[in-house]
């Protein structure tokens, strides 16, 4: 639905699958997250024993889930992915669990959406390796601990905030993904091209880094349609000109806002005056869920100076009211 949705659909999956880096070396930008990764892989190796396990905390499309297989294939053990949504009951969990085989890595993605009871089995399987099989019902109810193989938790999530603190200090380590600068984003555009054989120049390479939003995910895809229309309405090959005829045309602006930052935006300061407005409110406005305002669209509007969160609610920034071009009413212009 949206054009740049940091979120993958079903086709696009496969696509992104071929465009992964596998090595650490070869995964571009998030330069301190990779040296400490690397720091933790290559002393669990030395060890010869699975390394504490794994946070990564950032908005979607940054990379987590490339991150969680290349933390398997460094490591050189098996990945089991599974999310926080699949896992309803603590018996999915279980299940899960006690057929890992010894060191493997499980990501999980979306953890903080993992149902109470599973966090619950989880907080043990991390620390003890075991897990508490309930069998019966009621007060004749027994819990049969069961010993599980040592493996390697890699979570992901966009949010947290929300991870229960039993859960988060069970985590040896957590990686804070940023979104990305247009050099690193640049740099992600060219291998993408190199790989899907398409020409570009330079100048046309920068200026889709400039419009993906600090995203990878969204940083693939732009060269994509790009590609799509340099092929039908030019001679294949990508440069500056060509990049912002087609970028305009799918209504991504030069600052890399979509539609939805847009709309939020314009919310914020048509309908309510700059704010302070809360959450809720400013996602009805915009006819979004709440979580979708805040995961996907104002991460990238406050790293953008657009938008700030106060304890009252969410402002517009004097920069916004320049962006929109509208004149902001007296006491926000003081
Ligand atoms: P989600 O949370 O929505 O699953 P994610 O953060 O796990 O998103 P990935 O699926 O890992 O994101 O990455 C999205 C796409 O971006 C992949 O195709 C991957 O190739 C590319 N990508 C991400 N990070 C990098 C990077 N640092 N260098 C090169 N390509 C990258």
């Amino acid at each position: 639905d949206r054009f740049v949705s940091p979120v993958a659909d079903g086709e696009e999956k496969v696509i992104e699958a071929a465009l992964r880096p596998k090595r650490l070396d070869e995964f571009v930008g998030q330069a301190r997250v990779r040296e400490q990764l690397s720091l933790v892989l290559h002393s669990a190796l030395r060890r010869g024993r699975p390394p504490d396990h794994l946070l990564m905390s950032g908005p979607p499309g940054l990379g987590k889930t490339t991150l969680a297989m290349i933390i398997s294939g460094e490591l050189g053990m098996p990945l089991r992915i599974s999310s926080g949504p699949a896992i309803e009951r603590a018996g999915d969990l279980a299940a899960v669990l006690s057929t890992l085989s010894e060191g493997e890595v499980l990501f999980l993605d979306e953890i903080h959406r993992m149902a109470r009871p599973a966090e619950e089995m989880l907080y043990v399987a991390m620390e003890d390796f075991r897990v508490d099989v309930v069998v019966g019902k009621g007060p004749g109810a027994t819990a049969i601990p069961l010993d599980i193989a040592p493996f390697t938790l890699v979570g992901a999530t966009t949010r947290a905030g929300l991870l229960p603190a039993p859960l988060r200090d069970r985590f040896g380590f957590v990686a804070h993904m940023d979104f990305y600068e247009p050099a690193d984003l640049e740099r992600i555009i060219e291998r993408s091209a190199r790989l899907l054989n398409v020409r570009m120049d330079e100048a046309g390479g920068a200026e889709i880094a400039k419009r993906s939003r600090g995203t990878p995910r969204i940083a693939n895809r732009l060269l994509r349609r790009v590609r799509d229309y340099a092929e039908v309405r030019a001679d294949g090959f990508i440069t500056e000109q060509i990049a912002q005829d087609a970028l305009s045309l799918y209504e991504v602006d030069a600052e890399g806002l979509d539609r939805l930052d847009r709309g939020v935006l314009d919310a914020l300061m048509r309908k309510f005056g700059g704010g302070p407005v809360g959450l809720s409110t400013l996602a009805v406005a915009v006819g979004e869920e709440p979580e979708t305002v805040e995961v996907v669209a104002e991460p990238f509007l406050v790293r953008k100076g657009l938008i700030a969160r106060t304890p009252r609610g969410r402002i517009a920034t004097p920069a916004a009211w320049r962006y929109l071009g509208i004149t902001p009413p007296l006491s926000v212009e003081g």
